[in-house]
């Protein structure tokens, strides 16, 4: 079959390997749509992992193969693929913090190498532990694989929705317009709050304003903290989300939320970055900083829902469509985007 190695920073290499083999409990998935997420741009773009491997989690695809005691599962199956599943019982878990639970790091999806997705290859190997725990879910007939590719990312953004206690009624500063900033307004504004984005690319503020945003600055607006506070009576918003890794847009948030407000940290930053704080700016305004990593396992199922019932509209996020030999240029283009640019399918 066909994949993309990741043979070093940078050296996406489209390679021909063996399909993987599958024992008794796993399940071999056909790829149809896997969605290019920042986190495998990083991954390739940066030295973060040891090669060689095969990245790509946002996976939606058709069951090819079964392993001899899989029997909830048959061979043509439409199924969202999900590329890891916590133990349910280590300490992290039972205080729900999934994604730090080293079964949920280390037993993970793979088309070959060290397992780390796979979804960037034909096809995609599923162990027993994410077959048997609901790491595979049935796609609706009148879902595309498009569509269900979605069903993590959303995962990833509502657990971030969740952590920062987004509730109806309030107002939600979104640093960034790009494919995740958008899903943040989509989202907030279903949870019956009201979003505000800021982006620097003008055709994107567009983009959060057509996607249910109801306001959109430029983010070199040096008036935005006053024009905040005018559409929070004064306040500020109650939550800002940074889905851009950016000190700017940091203090920026901070000069925009209010006393008792919350500053959710999505995006990644990179590892040389440091941001110097006056603690006491925290306590005085009783500010809380929160960093959400990942998806959770408990909104697995609110994920799928809010995807397959349309509960947000995740066609209006898609812009490009690439065959998975031409994985390096969508990444290019991810990295430098065209005003068009959002969210990128990958077609094995
Ligand atoms: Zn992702
Ligand atoms: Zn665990």
């Amino acid at each position: 079959m066909k994949a993309q190695v990741f043979r070093g920073v940078n050296q996406l290499s489209y390679e021909d390997i063996p399909v993987p083999e599958i024992g008794a409990d796993e399940v071999l998935v056909q790829v149809q749509v896997v969605g290019l997420c920042q986190s495998d741009i990083k991954k390739i773009r940066y030295p973060l992992y040891d090669p060689p491997r095969i990245f790509g989690h946002e996976t939606a695809g058709t069951i090819a193969a079964i392993g001899a005691d899989v029997t909830d599962w048959q061979v043509g199956q439409r199924v969202v693929v999900l590329h890891h599943i916590p133990c349910m019982y280590c300490g992290y878990c039972l205080n729900e913090n999934y994604s730090m639970c080293d079964v949920y790091k280390n037993i993970t999806t793979t088309a070959g190498f060290t397992p780390s997705g796979g979804g960037f290859a034909e096809y995609v190997r599923v162990p027993g532990h994410i077959v048997r725990h609901g790491g595979l879910i049935t796609i609706p007939d009148d879902v595309s694989f498009e569509q269900a590719s979605f069903v993590e990312p959303t995962n990833c953004c509502l657990k971030a929705v969740k952590k920062a206690e987004i509730a109806p009624g309030q107002t939600v500063l979104i640093t960034g317009a790009g494919p995740i900033g958008l899903m943040f307004i989509m989202l907030v504004k279903y949870f019956g709050a009201r979003a505000i984005a800021t982006d620097l690319i003008p055709s994107r503020i567009e983009k959060a304003l057509s996607v249910g945003a109801e306001a959109a600055f430029d983010a070199r607006d040096s008036d935005l903290p006053a024009k905040i506070q005018a559409l929070t009576q004064g306040m500020g918003v109650d939550v800002a989300l940074l889905a851009v890794p950016s000190e700017k847009a940091f203090f920026q948030a901070l000069d925009c939320t209010r006393k008792g407000g919350k500053i959710l940290f999505f995006a990644e930053f990179p590892d040389e970055v440091e941001i110097p704080i006056n603690p006491n700016i925290l306590y005085r305004r009783e500010i809380d900083l929160i960093g959400s990593y990942s998806s959770s396992y408990k909104l697995q199922a609110l994920s799928a829902d809010i995807v397959f019932n349309r509960r947000i509209n995740v066609d209006a996020l898609i812009s490009d469509r690439y065959p998975l030999q031409e994985l390096a240029a969508a990444v290019e283009q991810a990295v430098h985007p065209t005003p068009e640019t959002f969210k990128i399918l990958i077609y094995p």
